[in-house]
């Protein structure tokens, strides 16, 4: 097998052919930069929170809809979510793209703190670029397509509510969109330029909801049951049981509900956990675990309890046939270079970071060598989609090396030309990875063979970590 690819590999780099193509594609990307720049910032300063991202999925399918794509929308009952396909028939390329903003990071595109809006939201996880930049790609490989009569399909999923308890693509997945897919492309802002297959841990949020007895709490205790009892002895069995689960295991937890006043016995309180292993089988066991101290607290305390299941994610499985393929291209296409401008906005940015050690600013220049094994400590929806279909997804630095996600230091590269650059960087890795699918479909049942023994042979079913509930469509309200 590995025989095989190297050689398709060797193919697709050797021909003239495909680098007249490539050539053509990089070009028409570059060309519309400054149309996609603008379209990010556009999405950027809308900053929609998860399933309610109105104004930004409306702009992306309109895009696409000028370009010749049909538009599928609120798709999996979703109303932000959508599909826009090109051309018909097999092999049919998907690309995923995000678009939810994160609250409370609201921020100016400047190197030292200034919310653009005192506690609102901002793009710190930077999917203003990512769904600019896969329509930027989706754009350029259809535009390509139609040029050189290529036959097969491909696809933009507008994929919203990525973070959080979201978990948009679990239902998505659920729903059977991407049943017919052949390969999946993605990528995500970071502060290096990788394209290396890694993992993430799979994912699950829950709460946990205790009832009680409410009565006088000085004149007749005897008469009340605490539900905070309830969650206060879970959450002593919880931490208890961190001494004996595996190290790559992760529990967090928060108490959302623990009664209105102390004179009260408290008659109901809410504690949302949220889960992770590396393994479904792992995150299943540690469920188990956590729904027995649940259990064994309510019956210590007189109280009951009953739980919702917010959220459940795979782990990202890996496929290396495609992530050979993206590398090579990413190589092709190479880092972000900064101006001299670019430079004292990192510099200034970097010195805002509490870490010591971070990357050097010029290593945003560079492409990381491709290795192999890596895992992630968090998680993301993409998880769901790479158990169905072959996946493969590169990260490009849209931030300053050594900037970490989910901080306002994101939102602000994520609003300027740092960030823009790391998205043209991943935007024509996409479009060039997915010409080099449709010109050799040879890999694709390489990488299907491959994603069949990741998951343990022909017996695997995928069955979403969040049950049956509908998508939590109102968890940002
Ligand atoms: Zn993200």
């Amino acid at each position: 097998m590995k025989r095989l690819l190297l050689a398709s590999l060797i193919i697709i780099t050797a021909s003239a052919k495909a680098q007249q193509h490539a050539a053509a594609i990089l070009q028409q990307l570059d060309q519309q930069r400054n149309h996609y720049e603008q379209m990010a910032v556009t999405i950027w300063k809308w900053a929609e929170p998860g399933y309610l991202e109105d104004k930004t999925t409306a702009l992306m399918q309109d895009e696409l809809a000028k370009a010749g794509f049909k538009i599928e929308k609120g798709i999996a009952d979703i109303p932000t979510a959508f599909v826009a396909s090109f051309g018909s028939g097999k092999p049919v390329i998907g690309i995923l793209a995000e678009m939810d903003a994160l609250p409370g990071l609201s921020q100016q595109p400047t190197p030292d703190r200034k919310p653009l809006e005192e506690g609102g939201y901002g793009h710190g996880c930077g999917h203003n670029l990512f769904g600019t930049g896969s329509i930027a790609a989706a754009i350029a490989t259809k535009n390509w397509m139609a040029a050189n009569n290529i036959k097969g399909t491909i696809r933009l999923y507008g994929t919203p509510a990525e973070e959080g308890a979201g978990g948009g693509k679990t239902y998505l997945v659920r729903a059977g969109v991407f049943d017919d897919v052949d390969a999946v492309l993605h990528w995500h802002p970071g502060d290096n330029n990788s394209a290396s297959p890694s993992s993430s841990l799979a994912y699950k949020v829950a709460l946990f909801r205790f009832k009680g007895q409410a009565a006088h709490a000085a004149a007749a205790p005897e008469k009340g049951r605490s539900a905070l009892d309830g969650v206060e002895a879970m959450n002593f069995m919880v931490n208890l049981m961190r001494e004996h689960v595996s190290q790559e295991t992760r529990i967090h937890y928060v108490i959302k509900k623990g009664g209105l006043t102390s004179n009260i016995v408290p008659d109901f309180a809410e504690v949302e956990y949220t889960i992770r292993h590396p393994t479904v089988a792992g995150l299943n066991d540690i469920w188990d675990r956590l729904n027995k101290t649940a259990d064994a607290a309510a019956m210590g305390t007189g109280t009951s309890v009953s739980h919702e299941v917010m959220t459940g994610l795979y782990n990202v499985l890996p496929n290396e046939t495609l992530a050979k393929l993206v590398q090579k291209n990413l190589e092709k296409v190479g880092g972000v270079s900064y101006t001299a401008e670019e430079t004292s906005f990192a510099e200034a940015i970097r010195k805002t970071v509490s870490a010591t050690g971070l990357p050097s600013v010029g290593s945003a220049a560079e492409v990381k060598p491709y290795a192999l094994n890596g895992l992630t400590s968090a998680s993301t929806d993409v998880g769901d989609v790479s158990w169905v279909v072959p996946t493969a997804g590169l990260s490009t630095a849209t931030w300053v090396p050594g900037i970490p996600a989910h901080s306002w230091q994101a939102v602000a590269c994520d609003g300027m030309s740092i960030g823009f650059k790391g998205m043209m960087v991943a935007a024509k890795t996409i479009a060039l990875s997915a010409a080099d699918i449709f010109q050799h479909p040879e890999i694709l049942p390489i990488a299907s063979a491959e994603l069949k023994k990741a998951r343990g042979g022909e017996s695997f079913q995928y069955k979403s970590l969040a049950g049956d509930r509908k998508a939590p469509l109102d968890y940002r309200k």
